[in-house]
């Protein structure tokens, strides 16, 4: 069994209580590794070793920091495998999803910050010919980073990239359900010689490791994606430290279908971006809603692909959908399909748990479902499940599909298949989405902001906003 160790100045630590937890792989439901059960004296060794280690990397050269970072992007391409493999163990996904997408995208999200840094240049301005103005912005200190469990390595470095890129050193926490390749990720950093301090990883529970994270008065920063509720805790916390806060949270991401759209593209995008990763990316689109000249034959074509897809053991070529993350999480979304049956939806297709053959006969699998029949307003189309699970909905007219879509308190991202030029700039600029995707989904490009509007969150990710978040700002004018 695996031994999952802290990282803190430097070198791979147990905690200072000598208390571990355990770790499940959701595929079989068995615990396989297990992960220090870290606390606030843990977090304070931490802050002090990424308090001993700033002067040296706010100040280095950004092509010796740089350099360090890029080691470390191509040492995880080195172990794309061994890291695939991990986070497939400890997150349930497919495999080959995570070969394909998590560890590749933790590799670009380091190379991207890495290089950005030699660009991210102040601004100067003139004014008349009375006085000059420059703008620095330097590394704001430490950098408090919490992750959650869905793409653990893939949203671990999304944080810690830029933080690290800016100049700041970090004292980092990845979810207690999928450490494992945080814990792989810390052996590449001493392997590729980051200075010790410069990163700091503390495994634990969320209210212990952190909370003490967010209540630390030496961490001026905090990044932290997961949860609404979370979310809230956090901000209660923090803002009456003044900390800056970055809130990657919570969605019910509305897809919105019109008649005019190229069918195909529209149906087989919709499969992956309602059960890619069991339908636990925070983009996945939960609630469709088609326009009803088409809605019949949506309804039937998109159920019987989704009857298609491959539900088994994670590690299976040719499985699409893996295990959910935890017992509870399954429990909770079987709990929101019930009360989904209870609110008067239909269950299209799937609607339970599934047991699968052989080794992960105990692992937690829900067959993708499909729900009709339900109104817009009710519980299951306005909380988030966070699962393998979406509704389908008809609207008549760009109105009422916009009022349904902004109907919930969060609002992360959108997506709209429309080959009408027109009503796509009309129907995008009316979304109350953070992100609104028009005719794909997940098509990301590293440089544009990300992050929600209303409960999904506040503040941006991403390219200058990432880098801007990490820095303090400090304008001087000097009077010609
Ligand atoms: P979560 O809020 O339970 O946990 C996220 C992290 O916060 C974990 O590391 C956890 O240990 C920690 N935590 C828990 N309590 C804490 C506290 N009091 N103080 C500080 N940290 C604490 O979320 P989760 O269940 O791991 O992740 C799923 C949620 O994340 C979903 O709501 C999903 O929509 C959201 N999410 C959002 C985005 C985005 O970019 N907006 C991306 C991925 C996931």
């Amino acid at each position: 069994m695996v031994t999952i160790l802290n990282y803190i100045n430097g070198k791979l630590v147990g905690p200072n209580s000598g208390n571990y937890l355990e770790n499940v792989n959701p595929a079989i439901g068995k615990v396989f590794s297990q992960l220090p059960d870290s606390d606030e004296k843990d977090v304070q060794l931490a802050v002090d070793a990424a308090q001993a280690a700033y002067n040296d990397w706010s100040a280095m050269a950004v092509e010796k920091r740089q350099a360090i970072l890029l080691k470390i992007a191509d040492l995880i391409d080195r172990d794309l495998t061994e890291l695939a493999l991990a986070e497939s163990e400890d997150q349930g996904k497919p495999v080959k999803l995570a070969i394909a997408v998590d560890i590749p995208r933790a590799s670009a999200n380091i190379r991207f910050f890495a290089t950005g840094i030699q660009h991210f240049a102040s601004e100067a301005h003139i004014t008349g010919n009375e006085a000059v103005n420059y703008t620095t912005r330097t590394p704001i200190g430490i950098a408090g980073c919490i992750s959650p469990w869905n793409l653990p390595l893939y949203l671990f470095t999304w944080k810690i990239a830029p933080a690290l890129a800016a100049g700041c050193t970090v004292v980092a926490k990845p979810s207690e359900l999928t450490p494992l390749t945080a814990y792989l990720f810390s052996k590449l950093c001493i392997e590729a010689g980051l200075p010790k301090g410069v990163l700091n990883i503390v495994h634990g529970l969320g209210p212990k490791v952190g909370q003490a994270i967010v209540e630390h008065p030496q961490i001026p920063a905090i990044s932290f994606t997961g949860g609404t509720v979370t979310g809230k805790r956090i901000a209660a916390t923090a803002a009456p430290m003044f900390k800056k806060l970055s809130l990657e949270l919570g969605g019910k991401n509305p897809n919105i279908i019109f008649a005019d759209c190229n069918w195909e593209q529209a149906l087989s995008t919709s499969v992956l971006s309602s059960f890619s990763n069991q339908g636990e990316i925070c983009l996945c689109g939960s609630r469709i809603f088609v326009e009803r000249p088409v809605y019949d034959r949506f309804v039937s074509e998109f159920t019987n692909r989704v009857k298609s897809l491959t539900v088994g053991d994670p590690l299976d070529e040719k499985v699409k959908i893996g295990a959910v993350n935890s017992e509870a999480h399954m429990n909770k979304v079987l709990s929101y399909i019930i009360l989904a049956q209870e609110e008067g939806g239909k269950i299209e297709c799937g609607g339970e748990r599934i047991t699968v053959e052989g080794r992960c006969a105990n692992g937690y699998f829900i067959a993708p479902t499909v729900i009709t029949g339900l109104p817009y307003d009710c519980r299951t189309n306005q909380e988030e499940i966070f699962g393998p699970v979406v509704t389908i909905m008809p609207f008549d007219t760009e109105e009422e599909v916009l009022q349904y879509a902004n109907s919930t308190t969060y609002g992360l991202s959108a997506t709209l298949w429309t080959e009408n030029l027109t009503r796509t700039h009309r129907v995008a600029a009316q979304l109350k989405s953070g992100i609104v995707w028009v005719n794909c989904w997940l098509f990301r490009d590293l440089r544009t902001p990300f992050g929600g509007m209303k409960q999904s969150g506040v503040g941006r990710e991403g390219g200058w906003e990432a880098m801007r978040f990490f820095t303090e700002t400090k304008n001087v004018c000097i009077k010609l």
